[in-house]
């Protein structure tokens, strides 16, 4: 771990970054409004830090959505690691903007500062300070794929159904995210009816096709989502894979309890439609809510979205100790 407050600890941490990275400059950017307002504070404290270990740092702070990749994409070649602190969607953002800019070669690495953070616990990265500085500082770099789908990235994954409609009604409990995916996924599942969340997809995949309704469609690049559950067991960072996972209309108890049961992480059911390829095409057959790494976007009756893999499109971050080596990657 990162030790602290001695000068003595300070110049030997400055010494052995130095020798291991000499010269890295960071390009550093904050979403205030991550984690209900707290990723700020996360984001003073790891400049603080890079101030003290006098590493060559510039920080911009967001103001809208979309702020991020603009920034990103302007700056990523004056840098050689641009650090996301936020959620998911800051991370989106972020890799967006390296991908628009042409950052080829550009190191990716994230400071968890949201509420799920997915993409972090997914290669490794602790969401505790010191930990998450520990990656930033003396982690290794790895390539990861990315998910392609209208001219954009998914980092983690990318989902059609009630998972994007519980994302859409939670967005203005910032807040309380965690407790309100909860309440709002509760209310969806036992008061409303549920059957009426599905929505009617035709989803051409490389094995073939499945037609009909379906609670949830997700398509992803690792197998943990949504914080606590592991809704793709088989997807790999690194494989040149997409992996689906679909669910058709449920009741509402049976529903909930295989929604319980993916948090382990060797689940998998027969309710659960598995497939995997290079690419899919989703065709809405109704009006349905989109979300990519947690962000939501409302899509029309009969648009369709092409989604397709960019193997080791992006180089990351992760950590670098046994203990925390990222578990989706290969080594
Ligand atoms: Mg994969």
């Amino acid at each position: 771990m990162v030790e602290r407050y001695t000068h003595e600890s300070i110049r030997a941490q400055i010494e052995k970054r130095e020798e291991k990275r000499p010269g890295e400059r960071f390009l550093v950017i904050i979403n205030p409004v991550s984690r209900g307002g707290k990723a700020l504070k996360e984001g003073m404290w790891l400049l603080k830090e890079l101030r003290n270990l006098k590493i060559d740092h510039e920080a911009f702070v967001t103001q809208n959505p979309g702020h991020a990749t603009k920034i990103v994409e302007r700056w990523v070649n004056s840098f050689d690691c641009v650090v996301a602190v936020g959620g998911d969607g800051t991370v989106n953002e972020v890799v967006n903007g390296i991908k628009y800019g042409g950052g080829e070669g550009k190191t990716f690495c994230a400071f968890p500062a949201g509420t799920a953070d997915d993409y972090c616990h997914n290669v490794g990265i602790p969401r505790n300070r010191k930990g998450a500085l520990n990656v930033l500082l003396y982690g290794r770099d790895r390539k990861i794929d990315l998910l392609r789908y209208d001219g954009k990235f998914a980092v983690v994954q990318l989902g059609v159904g009630v998972d994007a409609e519980i994302a859409y009604r939670t967005l203005s409990r910032k807040k309380i995210r965690i407790p309100a995916y909860f309440a709002v996924g509760l209310r969806i599942v036992f008061i409303e009816r549920l059957k009426r969340s599905a929505k009617r997809l035709r989803i051409e995949g490389d094995n073939g096709v499945h037609e009909g309704s379906f609670l949830v469609a997700v398509f992803g690049n690792a197998p943990l989502y949504a914080r606590y559950v592991y809704w793709m067991p088989e997807a790999r960072m690194d494989d040149g894979i997409i992996n689906m996972s679909a669910v058709g209309p449920m009741s509402p108890l049976p529903a909930w309890f295989l929604f319980l049961k993916c948090f382990n992480r060797d689940f998998r059911s027969e309710r659960i439609i598995y497939d995997s390829g290079r690419k899919f095409k989703v065709y809405l057959k109704e009006e349905s809510f989109i979300q990519v790494d947690g962000e939501v976007y409302k899509y029309r009756s009969g648009e369709t979205i092409s989604i397709s893999i960019e193997p080791l499109a992006l180089k990351v971050r992760v950590a670098s100790e046994p203990w925390l080596e990222a578990p989706f990657i290969s080594p």
